[in-house]
């Protein structure tokens, strides 16, 4: 079993403000692990620095065995890291098409393989991505994350803002990939779809790790104190 993510004690900021004062956590090939807690946690910041888009302080970081400190975002995506980040960011005026087409890299993931996933994106091939609607603009960038072929998926926030049927289209497509044995760590506040699709939780509360477990073993006890529901 290979240890996608290796993270103890990390701390990191921006600028004097310092908003990661030690995550832990680990995942292993094949699981999906959900990263929790309320707003301003530390959440985007944990997975900004996996991706090397923010530079750590402090603590240790390896993706894939490898200690990330010394390596660039590109290097990181060479890696296996597909970020799918907060606010589905595509390149607007190109193509769905266009933009799954950029994002590739060798291996199973093709386009075929993506409209396969998101049927919707099949219809919408030839339009510019700045007119999706948002549900579509979401399964695109989930689609240009899955053609880099990661070997770990990160979804922050994958289905915010989006209409209920659209969400369920979403997680349908998470948990086909979870079925398909893709590594996953996501940020998402259902709850309810999170119990359907994750193995284990690691909640973090004002920038460190305050409980790791099953997700089974996620009772109202953690929720009503950690998640304020
Ligand atoms: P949310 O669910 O609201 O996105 P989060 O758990 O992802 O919350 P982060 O976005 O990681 O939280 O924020 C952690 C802390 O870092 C917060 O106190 C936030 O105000 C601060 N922070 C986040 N981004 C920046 C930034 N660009 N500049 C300064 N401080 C920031």
């Amino acid at each position: 079993m290979t240890r996608l993510l290796e993270i103890e004690g990390l701390t990191a900021g921006y600028g004097p403000v310092q908003a990661l004062f030690g995550i832990s956590m680990t995942l292993d090939e094949g699981e999906v692990v959900a990263l929790m807690g309320r707003n301003g946690m530390g959440k985007t910041t944990t997975i900004r620095c996996i991706s090397r888009l923010l530079p750590h302080s402090g603590g240790s970081l390896r993706v894939a065995g490898q200690d990330v400190a010394a390596l660039s975002a590109p290097r990181v995506a060479r890696l296996g890291v597909g970020l799918v980040p907060e606010g589905r960011r595509c390149f607007a005026p190109l193509t769905v098409a266009e933009n799954l087409t950029v994002a590739a890299r060798p291996g199973a993931w093709d386009m075929a393989r993506v409209c396969a996933l998101f049927p919707r994106l099949q219809e919408r091939m030839g339009q510019v991505s700045r007119t999706l609607s948002g549900g579509e603009q979401q399964m695109l960038a989930i689609g240009r994350a899955l053609m880099t072929n990661p070997r770990l998926l990160i979804l922050d926030e994958a289905t915010e803002g989006l209409a209920p049927v659209v969400r369920q289209e979403i997680w349908a497509g998470v948990r086909q990939l979870k079925a398909e044995g893709l590594s996953i760590l996501l940020v998402d506040k259902s709850l309810k779809e999170i119990a359907s699709v994750a193995d284990r939780a690691v909640i973090v509360e004002r920038g460190s790790t305050v409980w790791q477990g099953q997700i089974a073993a996620l009772g109202p006890d953690l929720t009503d104190r950690y998640l304020g529901v």
